[in-house]
């Protein structure tokens, strides 16, 4: 089972969800594709022995064979290319490593050089099998580490993923695989308006999906009342208490502290096995 946890905005508690419905299961696959901001490690604490640069190509031009024709640039969607009158300007940071300029170059113009945007972390805790992926300060390039990451997702174990906030690209590129998604939101205007964001994509995704309410008793029943009526399963509520505060400062794991913790994130995935099994 491939179970990707998701917001429609950042800070709601979906690492808490995804750290503690992994450390109640035992023996799954972790892949933290929140690769901007990968937290994920400050509550699993897995020691990392492997790190793997992800590099995307980028044309360079060959002068010799160049005609300054345009072709290229004219084909770029990204902009990535620009043709003036005696020289082909590449912008490689803008590239997306679509190799469609060398397709339409008509004098083999074109060959390719690469560039580090990020790298991919892999570690051990206990059984719980982590990886990371850690984009470059300044990068924007996001997919390509968040592909590389989903490289190493093994079939034959559970999988939770802890997708990037929001619901941009990144996010679409770490959940479109998943048999089921987690959103997590907060009882809130803001948190109810990102939650039917979220909602949106996971349903034109076709993932099957259910709602964890964070922070349980701030704000109003809205969200609470939107699942009834929409008919989605409310998987968990996690109260707002200053001891869950507190030990999130602290990088330490619900499931940690207290067996309730642990029981209540187990019956999180035997819920939704019974969703998915129905
Ligand atoms: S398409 Fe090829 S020949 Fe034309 S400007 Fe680009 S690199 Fe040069
Ligand atoms: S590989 Fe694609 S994105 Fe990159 S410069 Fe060529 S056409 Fe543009």
């Amino acid at each position: 089972m491939n179970i990707a946890v998701a917001s429609g905005k950042g800070g709601t508690g979906k690492t808490t969800v995804a750290t503690n419905l992994a450390l109640s299961l035992g023996n799954v696959q972790f892949i933290d594709c929140d690769v901007e901001e990968p937290n994920a490690n400050i509550f699993l604490k897995a020691k990392i022995n492997e790190s793997e640069d992800v590099n995307v190509n980028y044309p360079n031009i060959i002068k010799n064979k160049c005609n300054y024709c345009g072709k290229c640039s004219e084909f770029c969607a990204y902009n990535a290319i620009a043709v003036v009158p005696s020289k082909v300007l590449v912008f490689p940071e803008l590239c997306h490593s679509c190799l469609g300029c060398e397709l339409v170059c008509p004098n083999d113009a074109i060959d390719w050089s690469n560039r580090s945007v990020g790298k991919i972390q892999h570690g051990q805790v206990n059984n719980i099998d982590f990886y990371q992926g850690v984009l470059n300060v300044g990068e924007i390039q996001a997919i390509p580490v968040i592909k590389s990451l989903k490289k190493r997702i093994k079939r034959d174990k559970n999988v939770i993923i802890d997708a990037p906030p929001g619901t941009s690209c990144p996010v679409i590129e770490s959940i479109n695989e998943s048999g089921y998604c987690i959103l997590v939101t907060e009882p809130t205007p803001f948190g109810f308006h990102d939650l039917k964001l979220a909602i949106e994509v996971v349903r034109h995704l076709k993932i099957q999906f259910g709602v964890i309410i964070n922070r349980d008793g701030i704000g109003d029943n809205r969200v609470e009342l939107y699942c009834q009526n929409e008919n989605i399963p409310v998987l968990l509520k996690i109260p707002e208490r200053k001891r869950i505060a507190y030990l999130y400062s602290k990088g330490i794991s619900l499931v940690n502290e207290s067996h309730e913790w642990h029981e209540m994130f187990g019956s999180v995935f035997d819920k939704i096995m019974q969703e998915v099994n129905k």
